[in-house]
């Protein structure tokens, strides 16, 4: 059997983090059923450039099923891609994010093309190792995926009148034995870079080009996973529960981390690794540290074996690092911390969020501030750098929360952790923020190609400030993000280039962080004369036109 894998990304954000999605998948694929069962091709594609060698390849007939993984941002591509296929006799899945929360959408856009009949189409929801498993089997069985369908779990199809769900429910990560099968090909690139911009309806195509001068990503850093969801999974914004049809933090069984991280250190020879595991650790009970002292056993173990040890990051929350009353588990985390870092831990992200109470609270992140302040001071003591995730602007935010959080940001120097603390909260479907019932602010329109909806912020001087920055900004966001991915391509930043890219980061974001600060107090202490500050400040910058 024949199967076709499209990864799509978005043609603005061009990271490597995505493409674990699919190779997961193929790893799954291959481990149960075999080369002799089946084959699994991988096509990338994040330009309408790159659409066309995809189109040639759907269009050959060769595939017996086709899977396209569509994440946010990368609808217009799909639909390009869909509405260019001619007569395949493929069954079509769609899988990931946008395909977990608008597969309606998907799916009415797919069966426009008359080529392609509804009874060949389905969206499968959330994690896809046990769907496609099921969807495999039936396959080769000879029998039709459309008659069986309600007997695979995880599914959205369409029954030419409406729309079905079969049962949802997440994999059972313990019975996925077998590792992702990395694509090195798609690592083995040098940063790309922009060449020219065209204007295409609402979005922009970005055309890159290989430069020799640019840092190799190649074997830079891989991303890895040991786990799934996480263990608090109630943040407000976050999809990571509903993503996983309410289950919460899951480990791989150890076995097939073994086998996954001596396949990349030994064989594929990466030294860098991002776990991007929701959360790393799971919890702070004894379960999870002696799995985590597991984990560390193998990685010492594979560092005997090699020259240069490797290094790593992980995420977590600050909970994880300190909790009031657990002086006990407190020292145990830290001592593990100082465990992982002597085999290579040399970055950790925490994710702060705010630094105000009330936002916090808002946020349910279920942290105080002092568990946070107290994780910090501990990274700080065991010189363990790190990175701070943060959502400024929110639908609620008021002027006090805003100056609450820039002190915070400024009082604990949070800039190396953080060169971009201006980031918006993003109202996603699946998340309670973003439910239909969940009504404590106006919620705007849903637009499926980013899986969220659009908000206005409440307070119009902490709008103004929000789309002040917005318009500052975007002259320069793309190449600072550019900058900051070449920062990233060393995470200890003993590379020059990198060294260089990092200290062009940090200058920028405290121009801006400054700059909310001063305007955050310029607007609180102003009473009258605060429009006119307003009018003033868009002539002054030049922005009187755009908002
Ligand atoms: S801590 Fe992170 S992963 Fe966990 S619920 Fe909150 S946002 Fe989601």
């Amino acid at each position: 059997m024949n199967i076709l894998f499209i990864a799509l990304n978005s043609p603005s954000h061009f990271a490597i983090w995505n493409y674990l999605s699919v190779e997961a998948l193929i790893g799954h694929i291959n481990g149960v059923f075999g080369s002799r069962k089946t084959t699994c091709k991988i096509l990338y594609c994040n330009s309408f450039d790159s659409s066309k060698p995809v189109i040639k390849e759907i269009n050959s007939n060769k595939y017996d099923l086709i899977g396209f993984s569509v994440l946010p941002y990368t609808l217009e591509l799909l639909q390009k891609i869909l509405q260019n296929i001619n007569k395949i006799k493929a069954e079509i899945i769609f899988g990931n994010q946008l395909a977990t929360y608008s597969p309606e959408y998907i799916i009415r856009y797919a069966i426009k093309n008359k080529n392609i009949n509804y009874q060949n189409v389905f969206c499968v929801l959330g994690e896809g190792e046990e769907t496609v498993e099921q969807l495999i089997n039936v396959m080769l069985k000879k029998s039709s995926v459309y008659a069986e369908i309600e007997s695979i779990k995880n599914i959205c199809y369409y029954d030419g009148l409406q729309f079905h769900l079969t049962q949802l429910q997440a994999p059972d990560l313990s019975k996925l034995h077998y590792p992702p099968k990395y694509d090195i090909s798609i690592r083995s690139q040098n940063i790309v870079e922009k060449k020219s911009k065209n204007k295409h309806a609402d979005w922009v195509e970005h055309e890159y080009f290989i430069s020799e001068d640019s840092p190799k990503i190649n074997r830079a850093a891989i991303q890895m996973q040991l786990s799934r969801g996480c263990f608090w999974g109630n943040c407000s914004y976050c999809t990571r529960s509903s993503f996983r049809h309410g289950e919460k933090w899951k480990s791989f069984g150890i076995n097939r981390i073994e086998k996954d991280l001596k396949n990349v250190i030994l064989k594929l020879k990466y030294k860098v690794i991002e776990f991007s595991d929701d959360e790393f650790f799971g919890g702070r009970d004894k379960e999870h540290i002696t799995r985590i002292n597991k984990i560390i056993d193998i990685i010492e173990n594979i560092n005997n074996k090699i020259e240069d040890k490797i290094s790593f990051r992980i995420f977590t929350r600050p909970d994880i690092i300190y909790k009031k009353n657990e002086s006990g588990k407190n020292k145990i985390i830290k001592e593990t911390l100082a465990r992982m870092q002597q085999q290579g831990l040399d970055r950790i992200y925490i994710g702060i969020e705010s630094g105000s109470c009330k936002q916090l609270s808002r946020y349910n992140r279920g942290l105080t501030e002092q568990s946070i302040l107290k994780s910090i001071q501990i990274l700080k003591e065991i010189n363990l750098p790190f990175d701070c995730g943060f959502m400024l602007f929110d639908p609620l935010l008021t002027l006090d929360e805003l100056i609450d959080n820039i002190n915070f940001y400024l009082k604990h120097d949070l800039i190396r952790g953080n060169q971009w603390f201006w980031r918006p909260v993003i109202i996603n479907k699946g998340s309670t923020w973003g439910d239909d019932k969940f009504e404590i602010y106006n919620k705007g329109k849903y637009n499926p190609n980013t899986m969220s909806y659009e908000y206005e912020i409440n307070d119009k001087d902490v709008k103004f400030i929000a789309d002040f920055i917005d318009l500052k900004t975007k002259e320069t966001r793309e190449q600072l993000y550019t900058i900051k991915q070449i920062s990233k391509t060393d995470l200890k930043f003993n590379n020059r280039i990198a060294q260089v890219a990092k200290k062009i980061v940090e200058k920028n974001g405290l121009i801006y962080v400054n700059l909310i600060r001063d305007l955050a107090i310029a607007f609180k202490n102003s009473n009258n004369e605060i429009e006119q500050l307003k009018k003033e400040l868009l002539t002054n910058f030049k922005l009187s036109n755009k908002m």
